[in-house]
């Protein structure tokens, strides 16, 4: 007979997304939780991460709303210099083990099952004895339905000849060799961090080489810091970011004047992005990796063979003893959506553009305040992951929506405003009525909010009688 564990919500998965959702379980209500996770320790994808991971967003509004994750200073150094803190993959991790340790397991309704896999079905199985156990709640929370996925645990999409120095971001830091020609695979978010980490260590731009198959739009970090200096960069963003879609005739343009207005940042302002994955960086990083001239933009990489590297589009050759490191996993291996309530499972989703903890701690409120099923799935309706470029039409648009929606619903404002994980609402509220500046700002949001959700809407529809068309 196996051992029965009870409790009000089964939680798969102590990610950030996971743990976002249990502290606002524990925090607003006296519910008891069960969590399960197949690592040994809180922090999800954190736990494989390479040593040199950062956050890409300000530390202040990410972990979990009841506990802070920043110190309150600004980088003095380095590449966000003059901007708000970090955090280090080591300092999240340690942050969440912390709250484990000291919030969730103290509160006497949390039940962790660290190396136990969830198999379905209210069935657990410990990984390290291979014993099995069942757990019965009212509801299950699946936290794991973005699928992570990062350089140390995925298989490249290619052959890689066994005679190459191919090797994941983990690996270079604990290099014992000179470095003398390194290729870059991949010019997403690891792509940067590995290709800055080579530079701020010294190793010349010249001896670098990436593979970009595309190029991102990026956002400016100096647009998302959420303290009061900063109110006319990251809300003066908001509100121009609304007046130029509002402005704009094609989407093409829109990009365009989105990055004018400093919304969007590019690498190379000759070559037009056609991807979008929301990496935030600061214009020193930018700065910085322009330096890098070998960029090579000839498709994906099919093989990597013992002399040379075949892409979509053409093959480049390898030096003897190059270093090819693999920066091809991409953080979120399924994008298509669902709906986030359903009867007896909550499916943890972005309800706010690039906001996962922010989103999963907002779920757990709604899930808590109403009961009516429609009524919570309406309030958390999916901002989805963007991919491509003109997926950030619709990511837009939706965000906007749920702004709109939340705006309506009595009580929320409040909560947004208290949530630490919301970052922008308490800085909109605080605004005083003799801050004519920031009163101004806001006045253009409100002014440019509506013929952006406008704009926003023939686009979409332009988007989708395209896509009939193919
Ligand atoms: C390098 C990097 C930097 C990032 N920086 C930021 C940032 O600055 N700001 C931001 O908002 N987002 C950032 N992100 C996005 C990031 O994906 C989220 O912030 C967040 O960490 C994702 O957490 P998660 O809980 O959704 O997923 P995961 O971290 O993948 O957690 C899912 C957990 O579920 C467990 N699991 C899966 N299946 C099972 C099963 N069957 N049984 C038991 N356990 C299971 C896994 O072991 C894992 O621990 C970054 C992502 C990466 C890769």
């Amino acid at each position: 007979m196996l051992h029965t564990y009870k409790a009000d919500y089964l939680v798969v998965g102590a990610g950030a997304s996971g743990m976002a959702f249990v502290d606002t379980l524990v925090t607003e209500s006296d519910k008891t939780v069960i969590i399960v996770d197949k690592d040994d320790k809180p922090g999800g994808h954190w736990n494989h991460a390479y040593s040199f991971v950062t956050l890409h967003q300000p530390s202040s509004f990410y972990g979990v709303s009841s506990k802070e994750l920043s110190r309150g200073v600004k980088d003095k150094v380095g590449l966000n210099k003059g901007l708000n803190e970090l955090a280090s993959g080591a300092e999240v991790l340690a942050y969440y083990d912390e709250l484990m340790r000291e919030y969730f397991l103290p509160s006497g309704r949390v039940h962790y099952f660290p190396k136990c896999e969830y198999l379905g079905d209210g069935l657990i199985r410990s990984i390290l004895t291979g014993q099995t156990f069942t757990v019965e709640v009212n509801k299950t929370v699946d936290s794991t339905y973005y699928k992570t996925s990062i350089p140390a645990t995925h298989t490249p999409g290619f052959p890689v000849d066994d005679s190459v120095h191919f090797m994941p971001p983990n690996t270079l830091p604990k290099l014992q060799q000179v470095i003398q020609n390194v290729t870059i695979i991949g010019g997403g978010k690891t792509g940067i961090d590995t290709c800055l980490w080579l530079l701020e260590r010294g190793v010349p731009a010249d001896n670098i080489r990436w593979i970009m198959p595309r190029d991102a739009w990026l956002l400016d970090r100096k647009n998302t810091q959420p303290t009061k200096e900063f109110f006319g960069d990251t809300i003066g963003a908001q509100a121009a970011q609304m007046e130029e879609i509002a402005n704009s005739c094609s989407i093409e343009d829109m990009f365009l004047k989105l990055e004018q207005c400093g919304y969007f940042l590019r690498l190379d302002e000759s070559v037009l992005p056609k991807m979008f994955h929301g990496a935030t960086m600061s214009k020193l990083e930018v700065e910085a990796l322009r330096s890098i001239k070998q960029v090579v933009r000839l498709g994906r990489v099919s093989s990597v063979e013992e002399t040379k590297i075949v892409l979509e589009q053409g093959e480049i050759p390898l030096m003897d003893n190059e270093i090819v490191v693999d920066c091809t996993a991409s953080a979120i291996t399924n994008l298509d959506i669902c709906q986030v309530f359903n009867e007896n499972v909550i499916t943890l989703q972005t309800v706010r553009s690039y906001q996962p903890v922010f989103s999963a701690s907002f779920i757990a409120h709604i899930e808590l305040t109403y009961d009516d099923i429609k009524k919570k799935n309406n309030l958390c309706r999916v901002v989805p992951l963007p991919n491509h470029d003109y997926e950030w039409v619709e990511l837009t648009y939706r965000n906007m929506m749920n702004q709109f929606f939340w705006s309506k619903e009595p009580g929320l404002k409040k909560w947004l405003q208290n949530n630490r994980l919301d970052g922008f609402m308490a800085m909109v509220a605080g605004v005083k009525f003799y801050e004519f500046e920031n009163l101004k700002i806001l006045n253009r949001m409100r002014k440019a909010a509506k013929p952006a959700i406008a704009k926003l809407k023939e686009y979409k529809a332009q988007l989708e009688n395209e896509s009939k068309e193919y």
